[in-house]
């Protein structure tokens, strides 16, 4: 197959293009549907064994408690609150019961803690295991698009970036750090955590134009804001939140290199969002413990990227994000 996965959704979308009041379709991190007044979010995604998990390597409750927790990811990036979920397990000879067992376990710790309900699904036979979960909700006020941001707003990253990329380094044994730093970044790679009420509380308190969840990597989330609200943006590398305590010394020497692979590597589920407002993210830090960095600001056109004043050449990224084929 020739298709890119964000060439094939494009083209999906061309093709089933429909224009109807109160009703948004492909292209943001959840569909809207609209009726007595109230808004539905709606999500979906996937996990196969192979290439988003190895079956013989990963532990079936973080497996369980990840399928949900990315697609919780998409509903809070759509300034939501994830309600309920249906659940399509396709299922092959490989499996023993009792890694469904665990699996089944991590996911009703997550449906527990974020009180979701599943209310269907289907099981099928597979070749290769999979896991797809679709998962509605509701917005806390207005639905969260991805195209309304507009020049000269801020850019706003919830979190740190990087770690989830750097914990499957780690677990590859492409990186060595110490046993205690090492848990931390393998938990942020295994373990995400959906920012549902970080985003509630920032919705209560300040006016959000837009957002996005960092699956495929900051960088290329941010150009998926910025293509859908036709704007550019200018981001300031140097303040790319790291866990630069917990990185060392070692990755600190390089650090314009850790920050590329950081906004390129995928799977923070941070939220990336645009506001007109200046945020008051002490305030933010200290009153609720929650953790928000300017990045940057929109501009009318280009992607300009900087870091401590020297302006990076865009083409120096050749890898911008993930692609998922
Ligand atoms: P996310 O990373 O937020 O889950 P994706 O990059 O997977 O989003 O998808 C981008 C948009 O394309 C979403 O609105 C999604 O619903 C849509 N999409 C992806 N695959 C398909 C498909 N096979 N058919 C229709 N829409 C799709
Ligand atoms: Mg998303």
């Amino acid at each position: 197959m020739k298709y890119t996965e964000f060439g094939l959704i494009n083209k999906i979308r061309n093709d089933f293009l429909f224009d109807d009041e109160g009703i948004i379709g492909i292209g943001d991190d959840a569909a809207v549907i609209s009726f007595f007044n109230k808004n539905l979010l709606i999500t979906t995604d996937a996990l196969v064994d192979g290439k988003h998990f190895l079956s013989e390597k990963v532990d079936f409750f973080l497996l369980g408690y990840k399928s949900l927790a990315v697609n919780i990811s998409d509903i809070a990036a759509m300034g939501g609150k994830p309600l309920f979920f249906l659940l399509t397990l396709g299922l092959s000879d490989y499996l023993d019961d009792s890694q469904i067992d665990m699996f089944f376990y991590g996911l009703k710790s997550i449906s527990k803690e974020y009180c979701i309900h599943l209310i269907g699904g289907d099981c099928v036979g597979a070749k290769d295991f999979f896991v797809s979960i679709t998962l509605l909700g509701e917005p806390f006020s207005k639905p969260i698009l991805r195209r309304g941001a507009k020049a000269k707003e801020n850019i706003y990253v919830t979190g740190s970036i990087g770690d989830s990329a750097f914990g499957l380094s780690l677990l590859l044994g492409k990186e060595e750090l110490l046993l205690e730093e090492k848990d931390f970044f393998i938990e942020r790679h295994l373990k995400p955590v959906p920012r549902v009420g970080w985003m509630e509380k920032i919705i209560s308190m300040y006016k959000i134009s837009s957002a996005i969840d960092v699956s495929d990597g900051l960088l290329g989330d941010l150009i998926h804001i910025a293509e859908e609200s036709k704007c550019g943006f200018e981001l300031y590398l140097d303040r790319i939140p790291l866990s630069k305590e917990k990185i060392g010394a070692k990755f600190c020497e390089m650090e314009l290199n850790y920050i590329l692979q950081a906004i390129t590597g995928g799977e923070d589920y941070e939220i990336i969002f645009t506001s007109p407002d200046e945020i008051d993210v002490e305030k933010l830090e200290k009153e609720y413990k929650i953790k928000v960095t300017k990045i940057g600001s929109m501009v009318d056109e280009g992607y300009n990227l900087f870091f401590k004043e020297r302006m990076i050449d865009f083409a120096e990224i050749k890898k911008v994000s993930f692609t998922h084929f």
